[in-house]
């Protein structure tokens, strides 16, 4: 038996194997649709690449052993993801998500996905009592994001698991905001883990993928079946950008943790910022639960790299995004350079403004993403723009 090695240790080899044929260290990309056949239906285990692709293979090889499971499956955005997941569902069943998921997963469910016979509630999932009261006969999967986009609430996920056990029920986890090395939903019990690879994983704003991570062998053969049905399969290309990504994931949300968390510290005492909500500062209402959590592989807490920040007016928030320089106000968040957004009109357009409202997320709300530059240049940035 081998002992297992340590998660940056696995980000380096797991999947990245030297190429047989020439030794190569890099792993070489496969770009073919297709695969020679020595007779029909005999051939080197690949036969088309929407199917399997020895690159694809690799990657989710790695994908699936930094999220501590056996099996990964991937595809085109982290959106092709949660959709295949819920393809695993029949007519009828029901979901009940967290309230304050990604927009995109909102607007997955209710405007398409609801059209052919899927239910789903959305409901405040830091509140255990109100999960349990949710359960109906034909729920089959709890879906939660933790902490989320971008208000930052956490949910309980060794106690949803165990609830999720105790009622026949399945937990989903997108993880998307934590990375496998900020939180391991699959060793707190969940069934499945869930990333928009676009995200922390590739890691450099410059790839949109997703991924499905499970042990469980019956839903992954469910899910890769999805995978090669509906063909939202990233490219080989891709896979290899993200094999070669994840190599510095460790480093990277680290370092980006590191520099959110000092942010902030310092912008919690700043006199021009309503609030500040970071799952970091003793004052977020679930940071003992944070410090429990969100553990790095090296079991010290980490708070990730996203911060949301309340400026108290539109006219206050337009004038501090306007005076940014390094922060660049786009969508999308991970990448090791500084983002900033504003979800009410951003991520979350499609929610709808009273359900928006309900849980918080107003319109002065910004939300940061923090990258790897330097501290000292990123507070002055926004230290001048307030
Ligand atoms: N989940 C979360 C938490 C996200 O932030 C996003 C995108 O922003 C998604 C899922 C969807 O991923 P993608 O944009 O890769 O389709």
């Amino acid at each position: 038996m081998h002992k297992k090695k340590k998660f940056e240790t696995r980000a380096i080899h797991d999947g990245n194997a030297s190429d047989k044929t020439t030794g190569s260290i890099s792993p070489t990309i496969t770009l073919t649709s297709t695969f020679e056949q020595m007779s029909v239906g005999n051939h080197k285990g690949f036969d088309y690449s929407r199917a399997a692709n020895p690159t694809r293979e690799r990657y989710e090889e790695n994908i699936a052993s930094l999220e501590n499971g056996k099996f990964g499956i991937s595809f085109s955005s982290g959106m092709a993801a949660t959709t295949a997941l819920f393809q695993s569902l029949h007519n009828g069943d029901h979901v009940i998500i967290g309230r304050n998921v990604y927009g995109g997963t909102y607007r997955m469910a209710v405007d398409v996905l609801k059209n052919h016979g899927f239910e789903f509630d959305f409901i405040d999932v830091r509140e255990i009592n109100l999960v349990k009261q949710s359960i109906k006969p034909n729920t089959k999967w709890i879906f939660v994001e933790t902490p989320t986009n971008p208000l930052l609430e956490l949910c309980d996920i060794k106690s949803i698991s165990e609830l999720c056990k105790q009622h026949n029920l399945k937990l989903a986890v997108d993880n998307t905001f934590m990375s496998p090395y900020g939180q391991s939903p699959l060793s707190l019990g969940a069934d499945i883990v869930m990333h928009s690879t676009t995200k922390f994983i590739g890691g450099h704003s410059d790839i949109i993928g997703g991924a499905l991570i499970t042990n469980n062998k019956q839903l992954a053969e469910k899910l890769y079946f999805i995978q090669k049905s509906g063909g939202a399969v990233p490219s080989p290309f891709d896979c290899w950008m993200l094999l070669r990504s994840t190599k510095t994931l460790g480093l990277r949300f680290q370092k980006q943790s590191d520099n959110a968390l000092e942010l902030a510290n310092r912008l919690n005492s700043h006199e021009k910022i309503g609030s500040v909500i970071y799952p970091g500062l003793s004052s977020h209402p679930q940071f003992n639960l944070a410090t429990k959590q969100q553990l790095n592989p090296n079991n010290q807490p980490i708070y990730g790299s996203m911060i949301s920040i309340k400026l108290g007016s539109i006219a206050k928030r337009d004038s501090f995004l306007n005076n940014l320089e390094l922060f660049k106000l786009a969508e999308s968040l991970g990448g090791v350079e500084s983002l900033v957004c504003v979800p009410f009109e951003m991520t979350h357009g499609s929610v709808p403004t009273d359900m928006k409202i309900k849980m918080g997320l107003t319109e002065d709300l910004v939300r940061l993403s923090v990258g790897i530059e330097h501290i000292d240049d990123l507070y002055f940035d926004l230290d001048q723009s307030l």
